[in-house]
């Protein structure tokens, strides 16, 4: 008589638990994993062109990923991009403009540079910005003939060196590193040639310096209110969803957050940063095909770390930028003074200095009070030891947030075309978006926002036309599964029948 209850009982919650499964599967069109403004400007995309039934999830409780504020000392500070990086012709800047975001185009030649015992050293660096420039126009010639003889790529380190710049004095390394590591967040050893420069062919006009107190992030938010309200009754955005599973096929995506949720599209779009795809902290059902993990791990995650010091005065130099020549390895070298009339108001006295590279994962991972000191040291060099205290300091991690892994992409040497058409290629009916598949713009807010507005246009292509995205490149190399006939009579049936949806 018991084993029999037991049974019934057994029977019964696991009836109850399979509907409950299955009622808790939200069924969606499609599903978009991230919320930065990438995944925004898919959404929106979507939105334009009569499709809502998409579900956005989102890891973190706010949208706008990497263009992110934080309070400090009063005011609010851009702990991840800052610049809109080239104003002609740019998305981003039109966007900047249409919401009124305020800054201001900087000014690189607003530089003093201190050597490590404080002399003011600029004028020395002259003759050797000239001798940089030099080298960068054969860099440009360099680049020039790599793109239309399909010449083999070399690093950026190769081609100013062959240009003539060996840089061999702490102010030499400090100049070049204002202008490539700053920059690229990563070193001109492994820096690829023929692929930088793409903003500043395409986009001229300088570079603004968003200090706008709605935030850099104010774009994704009015970018957002476009097509969601505040309770948006469908839940098309739905926060603190880390995304942990993703089961992909020919013809749909599920996917499993870690409290349980799952959700199945008909198509699925990723656009989680490269270093989230490289960290293994999302499986892939089945592992995704060898063709794309190799472009994956091709691509490295810059690394840069926006430091704020807040002080009871200010005590350093009124240029925009100060160089920091104190050694033959740069490190605390780029400082960017925000006590400009034009920044934050008078007295609040904050000072910005940026750590890249490897200096990052060593910064990260130490206290902040280990940081402070490290920076003390520099600043005492600079300008004596009266100098005060920092009143606080707030050092961001990117690099150990799961849910980023590092600042932005940056495109090493070799990588062809080829490579970045596989980065973005779907597989089965998961599409792959976020600024490191832009192959042009990787690396930027504007290569993220156009990354996700192609995505969505493609996802559109195949749902509506039937004109599906495809790896050519491994398919020609056999390295994809050939598609199967269900695959092939799937992808002919909005052909035959339009739907739309
Ligand atoms: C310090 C720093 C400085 C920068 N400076 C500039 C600059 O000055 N100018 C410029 O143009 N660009 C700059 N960038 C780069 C720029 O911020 C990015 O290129 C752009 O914001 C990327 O947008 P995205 O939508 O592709 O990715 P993200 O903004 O990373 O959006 C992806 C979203 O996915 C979410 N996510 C991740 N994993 C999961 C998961 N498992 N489940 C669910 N959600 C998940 C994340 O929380 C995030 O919100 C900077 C970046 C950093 C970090």
């Amino acid at each position: 008589m018991n084993i029999i209850l037991v049974v019934i009982l057994v029977a019964i919650t696991t009836a109850g638990s399979k509907q409950l499964s299955k009622r808790s599967t939200e069924e969606r069109k499609i599903v978009i994993v991230g919320a930065g403004i990438a995944g925004i400007a898919a959404a929106k995309t979507l939105h334009e062109n009569g499709v809502d039934d998409f579900v956005i999830l989102e890891g973190s409780d706010r949208i706008g990923g990497r263009m992110r504020q934080a309070e400090f000392g009063g005011v609010k500070v851009e702990i991840g991009a800052n610049w809109v990086q080239g104003l002609h012709d740019n998305p981003i800047w039109d966007l900047a403009q249409k919401y009124n975001i305020s800054g201001k185009i900087s000014d690189y030649d607003d530089v003093v540079i201190r050597n490590k015992t404080g002399n003011d050293v600029t004028d020395q660096a002259e003759e050797a910005w000239e001798r940089l420039g030099t080298a960068q126009e054969y860099l440009g010639e360099w680049r020039e003939r790599i793109r239309e003889e399909k010449l083999p790529d070399v690093s950026l380190r190769v081609a100013l060196k062959l240009g003539g710049w060996r840089p061999k004095t702490p102010l030499e390394k400090v100049i070049e590193y204002f202008d490539y590591e700053f920059e690229y967040a990563d070193a001109p050893e492994v820096t690829s040639l023929n692929n930088t420069g793409m903003n500043e062919e395409d986009f001229t006009g300088g570079e603004y310096f968003v200090t706008d107190q709605r935030g850099f992030g104010h774009i994704v938010d009015r970018l957002s209110d476009e097509f969601l309200s505040p309770n948006d009754a469908r839940r098309r955005l739905q926060l603190n969803k880390v995304v942990r599973t993703v089961n992909w096929t020919d013809t749909d995506v599920t996917f499993t957050t870690t409290d349980g949720s799952t959700y199945r599209g008909e198509y699925g779009l990723m656009t989680v940063s490269i270093g989230v795809l490289e960290n293994d902290v999302i499986d892939f059902i089945p592992d995704l095909p060898a063709w794309k993990v190799e472009e994956i791990y091709q691509f490295r995650m810059g690394q840069y770390c926006k430091i704020f010091l807040k002080f009871p005065n200010k005590f350093w130099d009124d240029n925009e930028y100060i160089l920091y020549a104190g050694s033959l390895r740069p490190q605390y070298a780029v400082w960017q003074n925000l006590e400009l009339p034009w920044t934050f108001p008078n007295g609040t006295n904050i000072l910005l200095v940026t750590a890249i590279a490897d200096d990052v994962q060593r910064i990260e991972l130490q206290s902040d009070e280990a940081t402070k000191q490290e920076i003390m040291t520099v600043l005492r060099n600079m300008y004596g030891n009266n100098i005060s205290e920092p009143e606080s300091i707030l050092v961001p991690r990117w690099l150990t947030n799961p849910l980023f892994f590092g600042a932005y992409s940056n495109w090493p040497i070799h990588v062809t075309a080829q490579d970045f058409e596989k980065l973005a290629a779907p597989v089965g009916r998961l599409y792959f978006g976020g600024e490191a598949t832009h192959p042009r713009y990787n690396g930027y807010v504007h290569g993220g926002y156009l990354s996700g507005i192609d995505q969505a246009n493609a996802i559109l292509s195949c749902m509506r036309k039937g004109i599906c995205k495809s790896n050519q490149t491994a398919v020609n190399q056999g390295t994809s599964a050939a598609p199967t006939l269900s695959s092939l009579l799937l992808a002919m049936i909005p052909v035959i029948f339009p739907v739309y949806v």
